[in-house]
């Protein structure tokens, strides 16, 4: 069975910055068509839960206290694809938005809840070694190509 790699937050785990998570009603579904492997890089990379929320800007993330956080998000994303690699994982279904796992969108920065173009550092790391991502945002495409949706 194919593997998918998936943002922990999405599968109901409250690893979000606030404590809380972001579990998408029945995507429980896809675990008969995959092998669900959950991740939470800002967990993996050493950050607390609940932790500070962190934004990208530029090359860096920083939090919203002015703590440069870029090397945790860096570790996490790294322990992230390395599990994606041990287990041959082609694709990874990932949380919107995030400066982890965010997809094609993300907060701009200013933590005034804004957003920009661009992936977050996870989400980045993926793409460049090959790995297709798509945010939840896009779930059901996603699950319409891999069960069908009128189960869900
Ligand atoms: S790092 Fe990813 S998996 Fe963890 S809480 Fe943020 S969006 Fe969810």
């Amino acid at each position: 069975m194919e593997k998918l790699v998936v943002s922990a937050c999405l599968l109901g785990c409250n690893c979000r910055y606030d404590g809380k998570n972001c579990h998408v009603e029945g995507i429980e579904k896809l675990a008969e068509n995959f092998v669900l492997i959950p991740v939470c890089p800002e967990q993996m990379g050493g950050l607390s839960t609940p932790r500070i929320p962190a934004e990208r800007i530029g090359d860096k993330v920083i939090n919203r206290e002015g703590a440069d956080v870029t090397a945790q998000y860096q570790k996490g994303a790294q322990m992230a694809l390395q599990i994606a690699k041990i287990n041959d994982v082609k694709c990874a279904l990932f949380k919107s938005k995030s400066p982890s796992c965010g997809k094609g969108i993300i907060y701009d920065g200013t933590f005034t809840g804004a957003l920009k173009e661009g992936n977050g550092v996870t989400a980045s790391i993926f793409e460049e070694n090959g790995i297709e991502v798509y945010s939840d945002e896009q779930i059901c495409d996603f699950i319409h190509k891999s069960v069908d949706k009128s189960d869900l």
